[in-house]
């Protein structure tokens, strides 16, 4: 019996939301009288005892370079075999987009019950009942899992990392991976910018900013507080800026620890993507903008004036 965590990687790099998935599964261990243990798939460029400062004593790792492109097949079956070699109740994921593709497969599979968007450690006092978000982050719901095998897939940023101290026994586990049925035969990387669902601070603009000639504004202030920059759904459909910054209900939703809205109404379906945000300012002209009702901190003026004081201010402070 074991809570098995699954530890994704990008280019051989442990992923942050996958840092927060051990220290929560760690927990969860902790809580139930059990251990943590984690699986990587493919090959890897990261010191995976060293995970163990996150609370796993044990990490199974199959190393295999086919695992190296992700694949939602290929990955369930490699999970699954680990999850039976663990002996594991409990299994871990990430919510994040490699999650949401993996946990639903290796729930079928392993009939399993399966709760996606957890956001706080499940109540195990009697039963095992986890609190989730749902419609858009607008509600929570709590879900009773009374399966023998139980799969929580955790929200990013809903749990914090934890560090401590020890290293985590490597076991080389084998498991018959299949050739992937799809092939990647080429990947347009975005370079040098920090990732949107990565990111802890986001700045963001709206169809307040008139046009793309303004855009130095936002991606100034995003510079000087080392944050990525998104923007509205309009905005990325008149082509001001790239598709893969539209955040909402059809874009990316996203939880950083300080989402900076400039020029942006705050209509529903971008507040579906932005509302597990841990604080909301918003900079809007229009004091009955609907924004300021999600926000924790409003600023009304004019963006054209009130962020390049920012930024300055930003600056000065950082020196
Ligand atoms: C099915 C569906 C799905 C959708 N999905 C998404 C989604 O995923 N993401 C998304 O963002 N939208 C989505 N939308 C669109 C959404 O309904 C809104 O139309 C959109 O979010 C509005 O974008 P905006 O706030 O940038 O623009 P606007 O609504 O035009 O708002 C611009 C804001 O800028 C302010 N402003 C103007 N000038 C200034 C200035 N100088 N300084 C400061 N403030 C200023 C205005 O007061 C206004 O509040 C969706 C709509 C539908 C129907």
């Amino acid at each position: 019996m074991s809570v098995l965590i699954f530890i994704d990687q990008a280019e051989g790099h442990v992923k942050k939301a996958s840092l927060e998935a051990l220290s929560y599964g760690a927990k969860i261990a902790e809580q139930t009288g059990t251990t943590a243990e984690g699986v990587v798939l493919g090959t890897t460029s990261e010191d995976l005892a060293a995970l163990g400062k996150y609370g796993v004593k044990k990490i199974y790792h199959i190393n295999k370079d086919t695992l190296n492109h992700f694949d939602a097949q290929a990955y369930t079956k490699a999970i699954a075999k680990a999850v039976e070699t663990a002996g594991a109740t409990i299994v871990v994921f990430s919510n994040n987009v490699d999650g949401k593709a993996i946990a639903p497969r290796l729930s079928a599979r392993l009939k399993a019950g399966l709760v996606a968007g957890a956001v706080a450690l499940p109540e195990t006092g009697s039963g095992f009942v986890v609190k989730k978000n749902v419609f858009s982050g607008k509600a929570f719901a709590k879900i009773s899992v009374a399966t023998p095998i139980r799969i929580i897939a955790l929200n990013p940023n809903a749990y914090a990392i934890k560090a401590g101290e020890g290293t985590a026994e490597i076991v080389a586990l084998d498991a018959a991976v299949e050739a992937p049925k799809t092939k990647v035969v080429s990947v347009n990387k975005v370079t040098g910018e920090i990732p949107l669902s990565e990111a802890e601070v986001v700045v963001s603009g709206g169809r307040g900013l008139k046009g793309p000639e303004n855009w130095a504004l936002v991606e100034d202030l995003a510079h000087a507080l080392h944050a990525a920059t998104a923007c509205s759904r309009p905005v990325a459909d008149a082509h001001w800026r790239p598709h893969h910054e539209h955040v909402g209900q059809t874009g990316l939703a996203i939880a950083p620890n300080l989402y900076i809205a400039i020029g942006i109404s705050g209509a529903i379906q971008h507040l579906a993507g932005v509302n597990r945000s841990k604080v909301i300012v918003v900079i809007n002209k229009d004091p009955e903008a609907p924004f300021f009702k999600a926000a924790d901190y409003g600023i009304v003026g004019d963006a054209f004036e009130v962020v390049p004081k920012i930024t300055e201010a930003v600056k000065k402070l950082k020196g």
